[in-house]
């Protein structure tokens, strides 16, 4: 087949990410290639430095974007801060905190799971128990907002009760980031990462992180250097700080125009203003959901905005409706994963992707096939 040209179709993006670019970040992500040690280049990666360490709500001088989606980030703070041997509790109530204990069983840690079913928040208690039993913990993991199924965890609570055992706290801030309060450094987290493509609603392909003072000194007492070369956080530190940049790898120079135009736009707004979109949209979405006759999956004091789990009605074709949308009306949303798979749907509202008119066009649609 020869090759020609890709015309994307023009969606609207209403899933579990990535989310609707804006035309300014596209705009950005087009603008002519520079060297990535140019001096103008590094006043970019200072600048999306900066705008990390305001989005993350921290000081944390250790805040960069991994050059890898989501899941990069997730497994650059996974190798770094663990080593074979070390203790790490998962909390896991969805995909995401599964796969976290996969990386760190990989890593050679010793894993132990503080399981939640699925669609609830994590337990802090059963956290707490953990920790009793497992005294010499070096990390707890959580997912802020579990995307797979909705839920946003009471990350406050859980950063408290790790920093009562001693242990390090670990916050998969993907979806989160962006979308709902995410203080990192008043809640006494002391790593996270996330991802451009949910709330920041840039392509996806680059994964901030984040590392505090507790964290770094974890890292800078390690017995063997960290098992993933392109991942070593203390390689990267000299490439993205530092007087003078040494080559670690080339930077994806056109993907941190986008970050940083994301970045911008983000901060224009003001992250509480952008909290409250999210917040706002989200009750008007349930609304128009139970409107319809359809019912949330996760109980009302324990949902995320920014990802709407609803579950199917007994009847319907979760996947013929999905394929409606997207062909009457170019509108993607998303699938249950795991158990969830067949019973929910996950409608976003991430980034740009919330707004009224996103969910006026969502209810509308989905009115229309479920009366089909
Ligand atoms: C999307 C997501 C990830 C993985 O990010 P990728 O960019 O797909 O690698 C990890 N955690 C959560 C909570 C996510 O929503």
């Amino acid at each position: 087949m020869p090759m020609t040209p890709f015309a994307p179709p023009t969606r609207v993006l209403m899933g579990p990410g990535p989310s609707d670019v804006h035309e300014r970040v596209r705009l950005a992500l087009a603008r002519d290639t520079i060297g990535h040690l140019d001096p103008e280049f590094i006043t970019l990666m200072d600048q999306i430095m900066g705008g990390l360490r305001e989005v993350f709500c921290t000081d944390y001088q250790l805040t960069m974007p991994i050059s890898a989606p989501g899941s990069a980030g997730q497994e650059a703070a996974i190798v770094n801060l663990l080593e074979p041997g070390d203790t790490f509790i998962a909390c896991v109530n969805g995909v995401f905190g599964g796969r976290m204990a996969v990386m760190a069983e990989r890593a050679g840690a010793k894993v132990v799971k503080v399981e939640q079913q699925w669609g609830r928040a994590i337990d802090v208690e059963a956290l707490r128990d953990a920790l009793k039993q497992n005294p010499t913990t070096k990390l707890v993991g959580f997912v802020h907002a579990e995307t797979s199924t909705g839920v946003l965890s009471d990350a406050q609570a859980i950063a408290a009760v790790a920093q009562e055992f001693g242990a390090l706290t670990l916050a998969d801030t993907v979806t989160s980031l962006g979308g709902v309060p995410v203080k990192i450094q008043e809640w006494g987290i002391d790593a996270a990462y996330s991802g451009t493509q949910k709330c920041l609603s840039c392509p996806p392909g680059l994964s901030p992180v984040t590392f505090g003072p507790r964290a770094r000194e974890a890292m800078d007492a390690r017995k063997i250097p960290v098992q993933s070369w392109f991942l070593d956080l203390s390689l990267l530190t000299g490439y993205w700080s530092g007087a003078k940049r040494a080559y670690h790898h080339t930077a994806p120079v056109n993907a941190l125009y986008g970050l940083h135009e994301s970045l911008v736009m983000l901060l224009e707004e003001g992250l509480e203003a952008a909290w409250k979109r999210h917040s706002d949209t989200h009750l008007k979405l349930v609304e128009g959901l139970e409107s319809l006759g359809l019912h949330m999956a996760v109980p009302a004091g324990e949902r995320t905005p920014q990802l709407n789990a609803v579950m199917v009605p007994d009847g319907v074709d979760e996947a013929g409706v999905r394929a409606q949308l997207l062909q009457r009306h170019n509108l993607e949303i998303g699938a249950g994963l795991g158990p969830m798979a067949g019973k929910i749907w996950r409608i976003g509202l991430m980034g740009q992707s919330c707004t009224q008119r996103h969910v006026d066009l969502c209810i509308g649609a989905l009115g229309e096939a479920l009366n089909a």
